[in-house]
């Protein structure tokens, strides 16, 4: 079971970054999802957000346009499939990275990022420009 898992969650990073859509957290992604996911949209049906959106051939994918995500969990418990990872795992895997080429590296004052984020999850260092 547990190299199951571990195959699962390994297959899932290293096919996630050649699809760019985004689906659920937790989902297993890549050809095995596209593969084994019916299109039953039980998963939309139960997002308390109304995040999930079918997007092309009818698969399920978020739309943060629509709504936010807040890992309810309700969506993996709701696809009659074996396409969810372990909720203790990362949702999704992403890493942020801030580009050379950020003004603030440069030198240059510049907050907006920050200032866009009504969840101010961006910060910076307090009095001195600074990347995010
Ligand atoms: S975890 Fe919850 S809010 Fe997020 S996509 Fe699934 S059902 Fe919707
Ligand atoms: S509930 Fe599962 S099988 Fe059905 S559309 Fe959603 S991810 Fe695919
Ligand atoms: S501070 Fe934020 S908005 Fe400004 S250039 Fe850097 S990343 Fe972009």
């Amino acid at each position: 079971m547990g190299t199951l898992l571990a195959w699962r969650r390994s297959h899932a990073q290293a096919t996630f970054a050649t699809d760019h859509v985004i689906r659920m957290p937790h989902l297993l992604d890549g050809s095995a999802f596209l593969e084994h996911c019916s299109r039953c949209a039980e998963c939309l049906k139960s997002c308390e957000t109304g995040v999930i959106t079918l997007g092309s051939g009818g698969f399920p994918q978020l739309d943060f346009e629509r709504a936010e995500c807040t890992f309810c969990s309700a969506c993996a418990d709701a696809c009659p499939e074996d396409l969810f990872l372990a909720p203790s795992l990362a949702p999704w895997p992403y890493l942020l990275s801030v580009a050379d080429t950020c003004l603030a590296s440069l030198a240059v004052e510049c907050r907006s990022c920050a200032d866009a984020c009504e969840q101010r999850a961006i910060q910076f260092q307090p009095g001195q420009i600074a990347p995010p």
